[in-house]
């Protein structure tokens, strides 16, 4: 039986949606196949550079419907090696939204590069009106995030990229996965950038890749994450451009495959749930999920992406949030703020002052509006799917309890 005390909200004192018996699924999903896996590399002794890491890069290329894989150390490495590779530097500029991690915009500054800011739209990713304005004589390349795993506008921007000669480099690093009409994401524009640090939807702890279906960008990239050593069959100590060591480890790459067995399922799964609560919190005044696009063909869920409007709702984001962690939901309000206003930018030189910035839609996912929910709750079964609604539900139904 419902009694009043259950339709009073868990933050003053009610009893929560979920209980502390009720728990979310725990990540990172791994059994018996990556224990095994590990102990399989120590005993080889073959711990570097070798087999494991070529099958990872088949597998993980093939996943994705591209030629070419080359891991590396993580994503913000990906990125910094694919800039690299492009002869980005000293008095170059990259478009990147606003509303990401930092590390797509500081792979720019590290090859010496000025990243320059576009707003994001309501997909949470870059507005590809606003890309052509940015575009000045210094731009290099435009670098979109799939955020989330929700795969940019990339019949624009890569219209947009044709039109003024620059290159596309992807930031894949939340969309293992995720295909654009029928085509994965990594290698839609030269090349694209993958995390799989441990966070991520399919992780080593730590690890990165590259895709593209360029031969000689691939090779070029497989060359400066390798000391710049040439290509198969060259000397060893003979280094033919700058690289760095941004190799993965053996460990790495045997974890990997044995994440990537799950990925395909795991994905789908996330996308069965996500449509559920789509449906049902979409149906709710005052929410927004993060929303698709028709020519999205399978989409990963980093994060199940949501947005308040609180005069609709009736409560600010925080309150929000907080109601509905007390209900056992977990829940969070992102980034705090733009990447523009992160305190690197204050002082970075190149002439390029990002005070002047004003992103109307980053700042009001930041600062009022957006909200995540991470991939792992997405494993759950339906009847969790429906606690989130049942939470939000009640929240909205007792909103006034929180002013
Ligand atoms: C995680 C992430 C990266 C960087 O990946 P690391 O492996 O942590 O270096 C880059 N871009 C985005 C959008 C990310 O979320």
């Amino acid at each position: 039986m419902t009694g009043a005390r259950t339709s009073q909200l868990a933050i003053n004192g009610g009893t929560p949606v979920r209980g502390p018996d009720k728990s979310w699924p725990v990540w990172p999903v791994f059994d018996d196949a990556e224990c095994q896996a590990l102990a399989d590399v120590a005993q080889s002794g073959r711990w570097w550079y070798g087999e494991r890491i070529k099958q990872f890069e088949q597998e993980y290329a093939a996943f994705q419907d591209t030629k070419h894989c080359v891991t590396c150390t993580s994503g913000t490495a990906a990125l910094e090696i694919a800039l690299r590779v492009l002869g980005i530097g000293q008095g170059d500029e990259v478009i990147v939204p606003a509303y990401t991690f930092i590390a797509t915009a500081s792979a720019v500054m590290w090859v010496g590069a000025t990243p320059v800011f576009a707003d994001v739209d309501d997909s949470w990713n870059l507005n590809p009106e606003l890309i052509e304005p940015a575009i000045t004589l210094r731009t290099k390349a435009i670098m979109p995030v799939h955020f989330a795993g929700r795969v940019a506008d990339m019949d624009s921007i890569s219209a947009i990229a044709d039109r003024h000669g620059l290159n596309v480099i992807e930031d894949a690093c939340h969309s293992w996965g995720s295909k654009w009409k029928g085509k994965g994401t990594g290698a839609l524009g030269l090349g694209g950038a993958f995390s799989f640090q441990f966070s991520k939807n399919i992780t080593a702890a730590e690890g990165g890749a590259i895709l593209s279906n360029d031969d000689a960008f691939a090779e070029a990239c497989r060359s400066v994450a390798n000391c710049g050593r040439g290509g198969e069959g060259s000397e060893w100590f003979v280094h033919v451009r700058l690289g760095t060591n941004a190799r993965m480890t053996e460990f790495q790459a045997a974890v990997l495959s044995a994440q990537l067995t799950r990925l395909e399922e795991q994905t789908l799964r996330r996308e069965k749930n996500a449509a559920l609560l789509d449906n049902e919190l979409g149906a709710i005044e005052g929410l927004t999920p993060q929303p698709g696009d028709d020519r999205i063909t399978r989409r990963a869920y980093h994060l199940y992406c949501l947005r308040i409007r609180p005069e609709e709702f009736g409560c600010p984001r925080e309150q929000f949030c907080s109601a509905a962690q007390a209900e056992g939901l977990p829940i969070a309000a992102g980034y705090g703020r733009p990447l523009y206003q992160q305190p690197v930018f204050a002082n970075y030189g190149g002439g390029h002052d990002y005070t002047q910035y004003h992103c109307p839609v980053s700042e009001d996912l930041c600062y009022a509006s957006g909200m995540w929910i991470f991939h792992s709750a997405l494993l759950g079964s339906e009847a969790d799917m429906r606690d989130i609604v049942a939470i939000v539900k009640k929240i909205k139904h007792h909103v006034s309890e929180l002013s």
